[in-house]
Formats: C-alpha cells, structure tokens, sequence
C-alpha cells in the first residue's frame, strides 16, 4: 500500500473475515503511473462473489473488497487520453491495458498486464476513491450528464459479472431439454441442472465462478453437449450495453433490492446473505 499524500485519508469497506464487514481509514489513492486515473466512487454495489467470502465459503484476502462502481475522474496521469477529469464512468470487474493479444480478442479479464480490483495493493470498489490503472483502457465513459437514478443504477450494474445479474432461465420443451442452458450461480447442483436441461447437441454456458463443480464430462459425451464460459469480459461487453441503458431499452437497475450508504454496507452484505435482497447498492457520493 503506497502512502497518501498529505496523509489523506478515505473511507472504504474492509473485509475482515466471515460475517466481518467494517468501514475504516485507508490512503486515499493518487496518480501512480501515467496511465493511471483516480475515480471517485458514487454508486458501487455487493456481488455474490464478495458474499461468498462474507459467508465463509470461498477465501478472500483480508482488506478493501468490492469490484464494481461507477465514479467521476477526479484525477489522471500524463499518459491519459480518452479520459478527462469530471467524466462520469463504469469501472469493470478488472482493469486491463487494452492492447496485449487477450485484450485484442476480447477477453480483456485475462489481460497479461491487468488484474482485479483489491489484488495487489490496488483498491476495492466498496470505498470512496479508487486508483485505476490503464485508465484509457479499463473505463468506458458515460455520455451526457444529469442521468436519473433509475439510469444510474442501471449503468452500475453494467459494472458487475452475469452471476448475480442474470436469473437462469430454463424452458423445458416436451422432455426434449433446451438448446442453451446458462449457468450463473457456480454451485455444484445448479451446474449439475444446467446439464441435465440441455438437449442432445445443446450447449451449457457458465458465468458463476465454481464453487466444487466437477464436469460430468460422461455424460456430456453421450448427449452431445458443449460446453463454454468463464469470467466475464466485461469491459467487452459495456460500450455494447451502454446504449440501451441510456436509451432505456433496457433497465438492469432493477436487481437492486436494497440499498444503503457507504457506513451501512455490512447491513448490505447481511440483506444478501440472509437472502433478503438479490443484490445490494452502495450509495458512496454524488456525480
Ligand atoms: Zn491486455
């Protein structure tokens, strides 16, 4: 962790181990590089991967958490171009350069050069300012100004992976199964559903990180079934999105089911974990 300048300080969730959600002091974060951008965080939310921890069933390193916010540019470095201060912008769930050959492809969640928000020294989404690396790269802007709240949370959940976005959806058609199955929660039943739904020939899309999962790979054999997924590229996929949101063909804010502010996020954790929300938005500043 690099010092504050001056000593500054901000306000960020803390993970601490099951069921410990806490907000403290941490430095408030500056241009590193000259690449880098500081964003301050207006809305961020809790996702099921930052529950899983909270409810003990999946390690997570003891500090900042949080991957998924939107901000203003508050800050950035000699090197940033499409990126200015006061722009309003989503953060993906990784930062990425934008340029290495995964990138190039598409898949800028295995950027070579790139990595996940709290790995690493790099802050959490869950706390008033972030330094964002590759800022060129990793932050898709926001046109316009003076958005709804309805749009607001809509453009937040760009910012999030399909786990707890996306209901799975099963149509079974005469016992036949169906062609595609989605895949979204990474339990050892719901993959083992997803199967068993796909028609002969169908294909199972995964987008929940695994918890334990083991691929019935005999069976998938037999019936023909493929297989296709992984973390979400999901700088890929926003400047795709960000048209229907801001046009309102579509509106993903919906899946907000509870909210708060920054000092009442364990609360927001607690609403996920005891199933009360499906997914939780964190209130941090204003645009
Ligand atoms: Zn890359």
């Amino acid at each position: 962790m690099r010092p504050a300048q001056g000593g500054r300080t901000m306000r960020a969730a803390i993970f601490g181990g099951p069921g410990a959600i806490t907000v403290g002091d941490r430095p408030y974060p500056v241009v590193v590089e000259p690449t880098d951008a500081v964003v301050r965080v207006a809305l961020s939310s809790v996702c099921g991967t930052d529950v899983s921890p909270y409810r003990g069933e999946s390690s997570f390193e003891l500090g900042p958490i949080g991957h998924e916010f939107v901000g203003v540019v508050e800050d950035v470095g000699t090197d940033v171009r499409a990126i200015t201060r006061g722009d309003l912008v989503i953060a993906p769930t990784a930062y990425s350069d934008g340029t290495c050959s995964h990138c190039r492809a598409g898949i800028t969640s295995a950027c070579v050069a790139g990595g996940f928000w709290t790995v690493g020294g790099i802050d959490g989404g869950q706390g008033e300012a972030v330094r964002v690396p590759f800022a060129d790269a990793t932050l898709v802007r926001v046109p316009g100004s003076d958005h709804s709240d309805e749009t607001m949370r809509s453009l937040l959940t760009l910012a999030e992976r399909g786990d707890a976005a996306a209901e799975v959806v099963l149509e079974l058609s005469d016992g036949v199964g169906v062609d595609a199955a989605l895949e979204c929660v990474g339990t050892v039943q719901s993959f083992a559903t997803a199967v068993a739904v796909t028609r002969p020939g169908g294909m199972v899309g995964y987008v929940g990180v695994p918890h334990g999962v083991e691929v019935p790979i005999g069976t998938m054999f037999l019936r023909n079934i493929g297989l296709r997924g992984g973390a979400a590229p999901v700088r890929t996929y926003i400047p795709e999105l960000l048209d229907d949101v801001l046009e309102g063909r579509i509106d993903p804010g919906r899946v907000f089911e509870f909210e708060t502010d920054l000092e009442g996020i364990a609360e927001a954790y607690a609403a996920m974990d005891e199933r009360r929300a499906i997914k939780s938005l964190v209130r941090v500043g204003t645009v």
